[in-house]
């Protein structure tokens, strides 16, 4: 698994006008022995790559396609090719130009279609795999009754891991529109909605295209990536004479600096926070459990437990937090609508007394209900000034723990 100081040297570089990389957030950067690497695993373009031993980056491959921001759990990686916002905005101008359908094309298709298809029609992305299921439910909520998600030749496509991605959303946003009732379905498509044909310009983008010719016009995109990345590499402050992003150990120290109550910062993604929004607006769900890739449960064995509460520390959302009452009694709170499920509690657990069920309950996500997970007083006090553990957690409030 890579280290942490692997990690923070190389998603550094993954950082270009079509990515932003919030380091903070990474579970690898946050605990090096967190299970991920989702973004490695799902990488459409071999920009990021891993092997089970060594984790490589070449930013020069990045075509911005945002599959990897698409599967991070904790939402480390932004997309901006285009940005969420943006793209929300053209899916939505789809829906308006097609009377109650959205249209998401990929740009292996839409390359080869151009000038033959009216752009407003058909929102663009690099490829399938940068729809996520907030876009999906705001649309739903925007009244779609169908959204078509109209792809290429994904598998002789360069790029088509995406494709699995885009299939994994798919299958989560239906469960979630069934559970809340609305009555939009998603698809996938391999040709263009006649709907969208730009009759006037056929014979002339057809030639259009047909002059550039079809390779050239097929690697339009990665051209394009290049050049935006180099030029960010070349304009950072923070590149070696090789071009390499070097990190400075204060900034690690500046990333995940703890907090007063001895975790590390907390955040809840932006795109989940959308997601719970658009599904409020669609209504109440069924009182069912759902099973997605999105939220997990944590199940502590209390038993089991040592009491540590590591977990709490370094739970990315704060879906799991410490408590104290006036009585003395404490441990730790499960809130499943904060869950990102990125496994770092179940990880870091010396005792592996947390287990993440796959299931929550639909209600639960809106309602904001907590579990609470009792602990026993330690047999060990480690608040004592003499302490090794009181002494790392001074260190760890200074940006002496991450020092070289
Ligand atoms: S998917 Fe996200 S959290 Fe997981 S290793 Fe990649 S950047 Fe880090
Ligand atoms: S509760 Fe566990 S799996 Fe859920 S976000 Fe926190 S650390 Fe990740």
């Amino acid at each position: 698994m890579a280290s942490i100081d692997t990690m923070l040297g190389l998603i550094g570089k993954l950082e270009s006008p079509y990515i932003t990389v919030h380091q903070e957030r990474c579970a690898l950067v946050r605990n090096r022995h967190a299970d991920c690497l989702r973004c490695a695993e799902s990488c459409a373009s071999g920009c990021i790559s891993y092997d089970g031993e060594v984790l490589t980056v070449s930013p020069e491959k990045c075509i911005g396609c945002g599959t990897c921001a698409t599967v991070c759990p904790t939402c480390a990686l932004e997309a901006h090719h285009p940005s969420d916002a943006a793209l929300t905005a053209a899916a939505r101008a789809s829906l308006a130009a097609n009377e109650g359908a959205a249209y998401l094309g990929c740009g292996e298709l839409l390359e080869r279609a151009r000038g033959r298809y009216d752009e407003e029609k058909i929102a663009r992305v690099e490829c399938l795999g940068r729809v996520d299921e907030s876009l999906l439910a705001d649309l739903a909520v925007e009244g779609a009754r169908e959204v078509v998600l109209i792809h290429g030749d994904c598998e002789r496509c360069d790029h088509g891991r995406g494709r699995a991605c885009a299939e994994a959303v798919v299958e989560t946003a239906e469960k979630l529109l069934e559970i809340w009732g609305a009555p939009m379905t998603v698809r996938f498509s391999g040709k263009l909605p006649a709907s969208a044909k730009r009759a006037a310009d056929y014979d002339s983008g057809r030639r259009a295209v047909l002059a550039e010719g079809a390779a050239l016009a097929a690697r339009a995109g990665v051209v394009v990536a290049e050049t935006a990345v180099t030029e960010a590499l070349g304009d950072a402050s923070n590149a070696d004479a090789e071009g390499a992003l070097v990190v400075d150990a204060r900034d690690v120290g500046r990333y995940l600096k703890v907090m007063d109550d001895g975790t590390l910062p907390h955040f809840i993604p932006d795109r989940r926070e959308r997601l719970l929004d658009s599904l409020a607006a669609l209504g109440e769900p069924e009182d069912v459990m759902v099973d997605t890739r999105l939220w997990g449960h944590v199940v502590i064995d209390t038993d089991a437990c040592a009491s540590c509460q590591m977990c709490a520390v370094f739970c990315p959302t704060g879906a799991l937090a410490k408590f104290t009452d006036a009585d003395g009694t404490f441990g730790v709170e499960h809130r499943p609508s904060d869950c990102v499920k990125c496994r770092s509690c179940e990880a870091i657990c010396p005792e592996h007394a947390i287990e993440i069920s796959e299931e929550v309950f639909a209600v639960d996500l809106l309602g904001g209900v907590t579990d609470r997970y009792v602990m026993r007083p330690r047999a060990v006090q480690h608040d004592t000034p003499h302490t090794i553990w009181h002494k790392a957690q001074t260190m760890m409030k200074t940006d002496q723990v991450y020092e070289r």
